[in-house]
């Protein structure tokens, strides 16, 4: 066992809190950190992408160990338009993220264990013991359903596909939505992590939470049989159902009066359009090893910081309502359509978070590709 009382408790080894470990192990390794998640690995078993310029150069250090792909740009296409973009993107495998975490703790320091319950300073397991710690970090994914989010969803499921003929694609395609614009918007994207292995991911935007893991597996199964690749083994796979956050109010999200410090998406840490919580990640990590009081004054200190996270995405909340509710599901991809026209270095601020006053009355300049009435009533709506 670790110290009877150690500085930090963090809860939940997923991206968020495996990151929070490793920034912390590096730049105050005097801080004892106690990890406690129940899966047997830390992140799972997941990919993570991100361009490059999601993180600022400052916090390189962080991700860099874990990049496991890198290619040089990346490519869209919709019906009236493709492009190539020369954006550097990047993906981290779990298995990374798990290796890099179990150098910088010692291994009694990661608690095979699940919490049922937290304070600002204790944390009780579901075997009844409890921790006492200076401060706890509740960084155990969002849940569901999520008070004070008014949410649509982004479902997907991706295949890695064993190609053994080659599958002749050399940069990652993030949306192809020439495909059927089913149930929403829909594109499939593709990673190709060798030459004979290729992620394939089918996603789309919709209303609702519910996935059907059967259909989007045939859907991905006839891209490929359209693409010409036999494929001769599906080698991972990996299905997500994210929020899309249109609006909502923070203070029911997280009440002033609770005082447990909360990281990852379940501070609401994550793009409110696309989802992607990596950017997001990475600051708030290194925001937690530098700046951060690591006592009971963390969940005040952590709020503030999402509070003005959340402040932050209101136009990309406002562009998240234009595409769900503005625009009827089979012409949802012409808003991403009309988007991937601007600019890349605009394009790049608004993944990272970034986009400025000048990017985002660009963005909505001239007339949207949506009925004018339903684009007025998704920005008066509440947000
Ligand atoms: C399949 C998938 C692919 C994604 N791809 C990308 C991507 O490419 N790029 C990107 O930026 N974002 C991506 N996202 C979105 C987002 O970045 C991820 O969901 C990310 O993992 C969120 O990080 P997190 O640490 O906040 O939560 P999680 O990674 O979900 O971590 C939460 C952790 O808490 C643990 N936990 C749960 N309950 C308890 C408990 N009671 N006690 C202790 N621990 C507990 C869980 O086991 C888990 O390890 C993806 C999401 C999914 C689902």
């Amino acid at each position: 066992m670790p110290r009877p009382r150690p500085d930090l408790i963090i809860l939940g080894g997923g991206l968020a809190g495996g990151l929070c470990a490793l920034a912390l192990a590096e730049r105050r390794p005097d801080v004892e950190i106690v990890l406690v998640e129940p899966a047997a690995a830390i992140g799972g078993n997941h990919l993570w992408s991100f361009f490059a310029s999601d993180v600022a150069p400052g916090h390189a250090w962080l991700v860099e160990p874990l990049i496991a792909h890198r290619w040089p740009g990346y490519d869209v296409a919709f019906p009236a338009h493709r492009r190539c973009i020369e954006e550097p993107y990047r993906t981290i495998e779990s298995e990374r993220l798990d290796a890099a975490v179990r150098r910088a703790l010692p291994a009694e320091n990661i608690l095979l264990a699940t919490a049922e319950d937290a304070t600002a300073t204790s944390v009780t397991l579901s075997d009844g013991r409890t921790i006492e710690a200076n401060a706890v970090l509740d960084a155990r994914g969002l849940g569901a359903p999520v008070p004070g989010m008014h949410c649509g969803w982004q479902k997907f499921l991706g295949q890695l596909l064993r190609i053994d003929a080659g599958h002749g694609i050399d940069r990652p395609m993030v949306m192809d939505a020439t495909v059927d614009q089913t149930d929403g918007y829909r594109f499939v994207y593709c990673l190709p992590l060798s030459p004979t292995d290729l992620f394939v991911e089918d996603t789309y935007y919709s209303d609702s939470p519910e996935l059907d893991a059967t259909q989007l597996e045939r859907r991905i199964a006839s891209y490929a049989q359209a693409q010409g690749w036999a494929v001769s083994a599906v080698t991972r796979q990996e299905s997500g159902v994210l929020p899309v956050l249109m609006g909502g109010d923070f203070d029911t999200f997280w009440p002033a009066n609770d005082r447990v410090a909360r990281g990852g998406v379940r501070a609401g840490l994550f793009h409110p359009l696309t989802s992607f919580s990596l950017p997001d990640a990475v600051r708030f990590a290194t925001w937690l090893a530098k700046d951060a009081p690591l006592d009971e004054r963390l969940g005040v200190a952590a709020r503030d910081y999402a509070q003005q996270h959340w402040r932050r995405g209101r136009f990309d909340r406002l562009l998240a309502r234009m595409l769900l509710r503005a625009a009827d599901r089979p012409q949802r991809f012409r808003i991403l359509e009309r988007f991937y026209r601007l600019p890349e270095p605009l394009i790049a601020r608004f993944y990272a978070g970034r986009s400025t006053f000048a990017d985002r009355l660009r963005i909505l300049a001239g007339r949207p590709p949506v009925s004018l009435a339903r684009a007025f009533a998704a920005m008066m709506e509440k947000k």
